[in-house]
């Protein structure tokens, strides 16, 4: 077996540490060439402790003490380094096979795309990233010639229940059918998500992730994140996309045929699984996840989302229906908003009123490559701050 190098950019969080748990069961089929993380010295140390990579990058506050972190546990063959450059430069090297792009937010944009373009194999949960490169990171994608696989649960479900031939699906699909849990605020009304605190939005029934996430959970913007990630990655129109909630998350998503035939993925709720399919290609390889026990599983429901609960998901099928970049500015508007909340500064039912109206307001320009896409990100950035101090009063 040919052992694959691998760079895990965002190594210390939800999905970095996962992918991590799922390497070091295999570890005849990986090595680690770099990892990376923000600000988490004392943990990525660890993680250089087992994994010796070639390289740790970190947030340039934090290089020192990274360094001293690594002498202190005698690790001695990792460099160090710092910086945005750097990040590309792991996420290129030509010793590396594959990249799993798990920062969190438009942040992983750059070397995503810059892994896309040297073509290497890219195993993406950085939703964000796809949602504000839309088109321009897919050609990158094609370009680059190299393999993009999902990694976020329901579109590895998707891309498991789809034809393999791409050229085929628009004749034999005819929709997507995501499925949402529906967080913790499913059965609230409406009326009660004014008094959500940070803490009660990041207790997910089901999955255990980062904060951000969490949250878009708690609103479905991560559903909204997410139908706009399929339009991207599988080229389906908006209307042939559709979310139902499924409090169980035990099917993680479906295909429905033109034949009516539908085909699902089902599991345990276990980001374990989604990695390491997308590890493994077109091979199947240990998880770790426990398996489902069927005998004790129990109903299985599904429910329409309702508007007024959960309005934000509606503005993905907005977004897409306006110019190239809307996607961009309604990630940005939503990054702004949620950092808000979890500092205190925002209400949780306004994280949606920042959105909307940010989304509303500012009209992409036209946009051409990775400078536009950033400054536009920059612009929907500082509109949604003014909205975030307008909704403070
Ligand atoms: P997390 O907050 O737990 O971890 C984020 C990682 O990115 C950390 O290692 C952090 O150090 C790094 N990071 C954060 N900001 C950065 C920046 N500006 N520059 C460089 N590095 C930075 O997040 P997570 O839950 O692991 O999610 C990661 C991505 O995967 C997100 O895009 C999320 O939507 C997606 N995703 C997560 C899950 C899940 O179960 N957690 C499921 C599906 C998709
Ligand atoms: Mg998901």
């Amino acid at each position: 077996m040919t052992v694959q190098w691998l760079t895990v950019l965002g190594s210390t969080g939800s999905i970095g540490t996962n992918t991590l748990d799922v390497v070091a069961r295999h570890p005849q089929r990986f090595r680690v060439f770099a990892l990376t993380a923000s600000r988490q010295v004392d943990v990525l140390a660890r993680q250089c402790r087992q994994f010796r990579p070639r390289y740790a990058v970190i947030g340039p506050a934090h290089e020192q003490a990274l360094r001293e972190a690594l002498h202190a546990l005698g690790v001695q063959e990792t460099e160090v380094l710092s910086g945005p450059q750097a990040l590309c430069d792991v996420a290129t090297a030509p010793e590396v096979d594959a990249v799993m792009a798990a920062i969190v937010g438009a942040a992983g944009l750059a070397p995503c795309a810059a892994a896309a373009r040297a073509g290497k194999k890219l195993l993406l949960a950085n939703k964000e990233a796809l949602v504000v490169g839309g088109d321009w990171f897919m050609r990158a994608v094609h370009q680059g010639g190299g393999r993009l696989l999902p990694i976020d649960s329901e579109h590895s479900a998707v891309f498991q229940s789809l034809p393999e031939d791409a050229q085929t699906w628009p004749d034999r699909v005819e929709k997507l059918i995501l499925t949402a849990s529906g967080g913790p605020f499913r059965t609230w009304a409406p009326e009660h998500l004014s008094a959500v605190t940070p803490q009660q939005a990041c207790a997910h029934p089901n999955w255990v992730m980062g904060r951000k996430i969490s949250v878009d959970s708690a609103t479905m913007m991560n559903k909204a994140l997410e139908v706009i990630e399929a339009h991207y990655l599988f080229g389906f129109a908006p209307e042939c996309i559709e979310v139902v909630i499924h409090p169980q998350s035990v099917i993680h998503s479906m295909v429905q045929y033109r034949d009516r035939s539908v085909v699902a993925q089902l599991g345990t709720p276990d980001m374990r699984v989604p990695i390491a399919y997308g590890l493994s290609w077109p091979d199947r390889m240990a998880s770790g996840a426990e398996p489902l026990d069927f005998r004790t599983l129990g109903a299985l429901t599904f429910e329409a989302p309702e508007r007024a609960r959960f309005p934000g998901l509606f503005l993905a099928w907005q977004a897409l229906g306006e110019a190239p970049g809307a996607t961009a500015v309604l990630n940005a508007a939503n990054e702004v908003a949620v950092e808000a909340f979890l500092e205190g500064r925002l209400r949780f039912d306004r994280i949606h009123a920042v959105n909307e109206a940010t989304l509303s307001r500012l009209r992409p320009p036209k946009l051409d490559g990775l400078e536009d896409l950033m400054a536009l990100d920059a612009e929907a950035r500082a509109q949604a701050a003014q909205q975030v101090r307008r909704w403070q009063q």
